[in-house]
């Protein structure tokens, strides 16, 4: 066979083999996009496990009527221009490839309306060279994308999808993880109708009680609060205590920058702390927050940014397991010196 390009949508579906795995990463994708435009509303309406639809309103920037192709387009983004940029990154996306990955492998729909427009435009794309068409529509300021029938002409991958259950458990956890470092937004999200989740942010943004929302009453109530700055990273944490220990790990979040991942290093660091104290059985419960100097961490690791890697990772994990270690042994000191008081 000679050498021929691929076509648009051909080379957007083989991207969209690293980003989109399920309907929870196209959940993902859509959220840190609203978050990017500064929405503090976002409505999620997702229908059979997202197999049949998943949709997202938000209350954002909105997209300008002559970028709405733009947007659908690979390796295009608002966010970064230069390699520089990418090294001093904040926002959640930047590879521009999310919007254009996930059109190729669904049917989708985008409607957004921008402050200064006085009306909205809808836009989608057709076909192996995936044109976008623009017609007029109804929309408040913000976006909603529609996303329906994923997978419908990528039938391999459409064999993975599991059962709509399995599916949507799935998204809530996108959905979990989110709302958490983001207590300042509120998140609603429904099945089939049904309103299943609903985070609303306090005045204050408060991160307690948004952790006290998703996580539980009860957590927070048990859990070690501490806020510790060592050589520029900032680890503001709520560490469970013994008793609520879980034998699963549906209790551990982390997250680097605002930006949620189960990283290796960090996992590490803090089951060696809970293990030294009090040597772990079952799986410790935990939300950490490391603040640190965007230029000291790299999220460019991995397509859907599950890992990062730490410019000076010994010390970040040995910082972590200290802090977590004398947090630890402080609670445990306080409850010996009740029993013996
Ligand atoms: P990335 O997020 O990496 O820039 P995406 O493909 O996810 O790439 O999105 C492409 C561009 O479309 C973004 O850079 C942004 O300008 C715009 N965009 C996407 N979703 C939204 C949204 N919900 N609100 C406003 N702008 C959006
Ligand atoms: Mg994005």
């Amino acid at each position: 066979m000679s050498i021929q390009l691929l076509s648009p949508q051909l080379a957007n579906q083989i991207a969209a083999g690293e980003v989109v795995e399920r309907p929870a990463s196209v959940v993902k994708e859509l959220l840190e996009n609203s978050l990017d435009a500064g929405a503090d509303r976002i409505e999620i309406d997702i229908e059979k496990g997202g197999h049949k639809r998943i949709r997202l309103k938000d209350n954002g920037a909105g997209i300008a009527k002559d970028e709405l192709q733009l947007a659908l387009s690979r390796h295009a983004t608002s966010k970064i221009s230069t390699l520089d940029d990418l090294e001093r990154i904040l926002s959640l996306g930047f590879r521009g490839e999310a919007l254009a990955s996930i059109s190729s492998v669904s049917r989708l729909t985008l409607t957004s309306k921008t402050e200064s427009q006085s009306e909205a435009w809808q836009a989608y794309c057709e076909g192996r060279e995936m044109a976008v068409n623009i017609q007029p529509a109804a929309h408040p300021k913000g976006t909603t994308i529609d996303v329906a029938d994923l997978f419908y002409n990528t039938p391999a991958r459409r064999k993975f999808l599991r059962a709509e259950k399995t599916e949507f458990q799935h998204i809530e956890d996108v959905v979990k993880r989110i709302a958490l470092s983001y207590p300042h937004a509120s998140f609603i999200l429904k099945h089939n109708g049904k309103t299943t989740k609903r985070y609303i942010a306090d005045k204050h943004g408060s991160l307690a009680s948004r952790i006290a929302a998703v996580v539980g009453q009860k957590f927070i109530d048990n859990a070690v609060h501490i806020n510790v700055e060592y050589e520029g990273i900032t680890m503001n944490a709520w560490l469970g205590s013994e008793v609520m220990l879980r034998s699963s790990n549906d209790c551990q979040f982390s997250f680097v920058n605002g930006r949620g991942m189960r990283d290796k290093l960090i996992m590490h660091a803090i089951r060696q702390a809970y293990e030294s104290v009090w040597g772990v059985l079952e799986q410790p419960s935990f939300v950490v927050y490391l603040t640190l100097d965007p230029k000291d961490v790299d999220v460019n690791v991995h397509p859907a940014k599950h890992e990062v890697r730490f410019q000076q990772g010994r010390l970040v994990h040995d910082f972590i397991c200290k802090t977590v270690c004398d947090a630890l042994h402080s609670i445990t000191n306080e409850s010996e010196t009740q029993q013996h008081g």
